[in-house]
Formats: structure tokens, C-alpha cells, sequence
């Protein structure tokens, strides 16, 4: 086994809670992009937004995937991670790439659950539901064009990970 696996979702899909869990059953290295960046730049991801813009955030976001991406590791991802095509193309050729699928009101049911949702800025400023479904709307497709697995987010993050390890133990994730 050596390997990298990228967990990539919407916001609130549970990349880093399922990533953190798959990383201490594999015995990885368990790294969230987001974290990264705002170690790297001592910064919040909503600073950097608000003061420098998201398109320079994208970039900071690009850096930083290919920063952490060593053998061994599971590296969730920011949400918009997969809307660059660079992107998608550096994860599927270093490892292999789990969508945690989930619907809109789903993850606005999580996100709605957690007050200090802080961490991103509004994309739109609309409500969370609406957002939701613009963002899955524009991104569905790239999730799963990027995606070697797509797995049901709405399971348990014990069932996903025992799911994903059985992968990794019978070749299918190799
Ligand atoms: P992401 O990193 O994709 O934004 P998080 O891991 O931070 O998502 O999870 C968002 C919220 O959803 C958290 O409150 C978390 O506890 C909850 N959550 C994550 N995964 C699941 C799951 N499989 N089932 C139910 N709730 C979950
Ligand atoms: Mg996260």
C-alpha cells in the first residue's frame, strides 16, 4: 500500500470527519487542504477570501494540494476543489479520488447544525438549501467526472471508512 487518497465533497459531505477516521484506520497520515492553507498563510480561509478574493484562494487551494500530496495520506479536500480542471487531473494521476455524495438538503441540514459555520464565507448569500443546490448544480457533474469511487455520504463514517478500507485490502484501490 502506498498510496493517496483524496476525499473530495461538498461542504458538509464529511470530508474531514470521515478523512480523519480513514486515516487512522489505514495507519495515513490524515491532511485537510483548508487547515493547510490557513497554517501556511496564518490566515482564515474567510480572510484570505474577503481580503484577497477567491480567485487568488483558488490558487493558495491549488499549491496546497500538491504541497501535501505524499504517499500514505488521506487529503480532504476544499469543496471547490474539483472546479479547477488542473486540479482534477493532479488527483487522479497521483491517487485515487473518493466523492462523498450527498444531497442538497443534506448538507444543509449538517451545515445548518453547526453555529459556528465560520469557515467558508456565503458563496452566494442566499439561504443554506438554495446554496446547496446552486453549488451541487454547477458541480455534481465534476465531482463524479473526477471521482474513481462515489460513495453514499449519508452512511455512517464508520460504515464509509470500513467500505473504503475493504477497497484498499481487495485491490480495488490499488
Ligand atoms: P466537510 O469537511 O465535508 O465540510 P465535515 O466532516 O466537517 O464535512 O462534516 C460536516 C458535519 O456533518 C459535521 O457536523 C459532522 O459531524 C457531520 N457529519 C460528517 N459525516 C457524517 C456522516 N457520515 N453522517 C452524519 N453526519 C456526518
Ligand atoms: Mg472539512
Amino acid at each position: 500500500m502506498n498510496q493517496i487518497l483524496f476525499i473530495v465533497g461538498a461542504r458538509g459531505a464529511g470530508k474531514t470527519t470521515v478523512g480523519k477516521l480513514l486515516a487512522n484506520e489505514l495507519s495515513y497520515t490524515f491532511i485537510d487542504t483548508d487547515h493547510h492553507i490557513q497554517q501556511t498563510s496564518n490566515m482564515t480561509i474567510a480572510d484570505i477570501v474577503s481580503q484577497q478574493g477567491w480567485q487568488q484562494f483558488r490558487q493558495l487551494e491549488s499549491q496546497a494540494l500538491q504541497q501535501v500530496s505524499q504517499s500514505n495520506r488521506v487529503i480532504s479536500t476544499g469543496g471547490g476543489i474539483i472546479l479547477s480542471a488542473e486540479n482534477r487531473q493532479y488527483m487522479r494521476q497521483n491517487g485515487t479520488v473518493i466523492y462523498l455524495q450527498a444531497s442538497a438538503s443534506i448538507l444543509a441540514e449538517r451545515l445548518m447544525q453547526q453555529p459556528e459555520n465560520t469557515q467558508r464565507p456565503s458563496l452566494t448569500g442566499k439561504s443554506i438549501v438554495e446554496e446547496m443546490e446552486e453549488v451541487l448544480a454547477a458541480r455534481e457533474n465534476l465531482y463524479c467526472e473526477c471521482a474513481n469511487h462515489i460513495i453514499n455520504a449519508q452512511l455512517s463514517p464508520e460504515k464509509i471508512t470500513a467500505y473504503v478500507k475493504e477497497m484498499i485490502l481487495s485491490g480495488i484501490i490499488s
